[in-house]
């Protein structure tokens, strides 16, 4: 598996392997093993109705009612762990990836993705797939002068999250 796979099954179902907005924590635990914690502030107190940070490797989780709202995957930092499948094992890769490459494996897959249509800092580039419930964002930065109408830039994160879900 490599990281452009792992990014275009993003894109094409919505969500990295089974953690997708909509999925249950219950159904995911049972399939991958319980989740690490990922509170960036651990000894915080979560207030009500604020969703938990949890995380399988690199992915990283926010759970509102026990139903994941978003799933996020960053890769500026050079290296991934993605769950493999097998509950409790991540497979570690390589996270460097271009809007270049990004889109020429999209568009292999037939997979339709527009161009940000909110303003960005002009150094920023941003890929939207639609999907329901959570739209998937790649956003790409620049990270040298460009000749390339942004195919240069390199991916910073990955992350769906659904605006619209209401607690029960
Ligand atoms: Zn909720």
């Amino acid at each position: 598996m490599t990281i452009v796979d792992v990014l275009t099954g993003f894109a094409e179902s919505g969500g990295i392997g089974i953690l997708k907005p909509g999925a249950s924590l219950a159904d995911v635990s049972e399939r991958l093993g319980p989740p690490q914690d990922g509170e960036y502030f651990p000894s915080r107190r979560r207030k009500k109705d604020e969703p938990r940070n949890l995380r399988y490797g690199d992915v990283r989780l926010e759970v509102c009612c026990d139903i994941l709202r978003a799933v996020a995957l960053s890769t500026g930092s050079g290296s991934v762990d993605v769950p493999s499948g097998v509950p409790g094992e991540a497979e570690a890769m390589p996270s460097a990836v271009t809007a270049a490459q990004l889109r020429e494996a999209f568009s292999t897959e037939g997979i339709r993705a527009e161009e940000g249509t909110w303003p960005e800092p002009a150094e920023q580039v941003t890929l939207v797939v639609r999907h329901s419930p959570a739209d998937v964002h790649f956003t790409f930065r620049q990270t040298g002068p460009d000749e390339s109408g942004g195919g240069g830039a390199v991916l910073h994160s990955a992350i769906a999250r659904d605006t619209h879900h209401v607690c029960r």
